[in-house]
Order: C-alpha cells, then structure tokens, then sequence
C-alpha cells in the first residue's frame, strides 16, 4: 500500500529488499582482522589514561571531580629544608594513585580538570583482563602508559605565545633585553612634550549649518 492509499505491484517491496541486499554484498568488506591486524586508528583516539607522577601536586581535583568516583588518591606530607628560608616547606608525596577502568566511562574529565598536565589520554586499547579486580591500575602502570601518550600538536603560528614562553624567551634574549624593549616602547610612545604647542593646533571646523 502506498502514500495515497493505492495498492503497489505485487512483490515490488521482495524485489526492493532483494536489491538492497544485492547492493550490501557487492559492496568491498571493511572488516578488519583484528588482533591478526593492527587497526589503523587516529593518533589521538581515547584508549587508557596515563600518569605523570612528577606533575601530579595530590590537589585531589581529579578524584572530586570523577563522575564515577573511580580515582583513588593517597598522600602525605614531606618537610623539605630549602637552604636560606626561614623555616623548612611542605610538600605532598604522592602514596597512591589508581584508577578502576572497571568503573571509569572515559568522560575525560578528570584529564580536562587537572591543572598541572599529570593526567593524559593515550591510544593504547590493549588491556582487557580476564580478571575485573585487574583493571584497578596503580600509579606505576599508569605511568607505564605515559609512553604511548602522543606528542602535543603544534601551536597555532599565528596565536600569542603562551606566558611561560614569553618569560623563557626574554631570559634567553638577557637581562638587557627587557630593558632595551621598554625603552623602545617608550620612545614609540608620544608624550605630552612631544605634541605642537597650543597656537599651533588648529581648532575643528564648526559643523556646517543647515540652510
Ligand atoms: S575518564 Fe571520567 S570516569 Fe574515567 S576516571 Fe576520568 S573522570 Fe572518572
Ligand atoms: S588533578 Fe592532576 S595534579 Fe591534581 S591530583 Fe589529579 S592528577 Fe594530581
């Protein structure tokens, strides 16, 4: 039965199935023969996460923020003596660190929040376990993965440069540099000793009136 209420050819809709399926098999497979072939996948798919232990501060931004509540952090604090400061400073060590990739859907989250880059995603897909209770990594298997993280994308030529790279590259040009930039700047600017004296500038034109 039609749109418009009228009755079709008999088996047109078997020869339309029919051509459908004719279509679907004639068509090249693109099955890939995985684990016998690696798949090809985009250089920054979301695989594993990984730890960089010497970023991470023990901020706990992570944990908090996880939907799952999948992160579990544990820390103390160290006194370090820094020579010359009044009195010894404290930082946190960081004990434990896991994530339960039984539990974690992959939200990126935690990887969006943390302030310091100690969290990255890597490509890596490999790491089913037969055992749920294995897929609690620890802070040293997460740092495994930091191998696999792929190198960050080149910034954008025509963007400002970052602070820190301003500060890096003005202490690569020397401490005279900074002084020699403001004293240019300076001299680019037009003071009030620079400007024509009074009589000299010329008052605006009163607007035109009306006839
Ligand atoms: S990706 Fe999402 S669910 Fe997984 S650990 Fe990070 S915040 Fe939690
Ligand atoms: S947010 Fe980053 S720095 Fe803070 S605890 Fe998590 S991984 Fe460490």
């Amino acid at each position: 039965m039609t749109d418009d209420g009228e009755r079709g050819a008999p088996g047109k809709g078997l020869v339309q199935g029919l051509a459908v399926t004719l279509k679907t098999m004639t068509k090249p497979s693109t099955t890939q023969q995985y684990p016998d072939v690696e798949p090809e996948l985009p250089p920054r798919s979301r695989g594993v996460i990984a730890l960089l232990e010497e970023n991470c501060t023990v901020c706990m931004l992570c944990a908090r923020e996880c939907p799952d509540w999948c992160i579990y952090i544990d820390s103390h604090k160290e006194e370090v003596v820094v020579p010359g400061a009044a009195r010894a400073r404290q930082r946190n060590v960081l004990d434990r660190f896991d994530i339960d990739f039984s539990l974690c859907m992959y939200c990126g989250i935690c990887i969006e929040v943390c302030p310091f880059d100690a969290l990255h995603w890597t490509p890596e897909f490999e790491y089913a376990e037969t055992d749920v209770l294995d897929l609690l990594h620890d802070k040293n298997r997460l740092g495994e993965w930091m191998r696999t993280v792929p190198p960050p994308p080149a910034h954008d030529v025509l963007g400002e440069p970052s602070k820190e790279e301003a500060t890096a590259a003005r202490k690569a040009a020397g401490p005279g540099a900074a002084t020699a930039a403001k004293a240019d700047v300076r001299r680019a600017t037009p003071t009030t000793a620079d400007r024509p004296p009074r009589e000299a500038r010329s008052k605006p034109e009163p607007p035109e009136q009306p006839q």
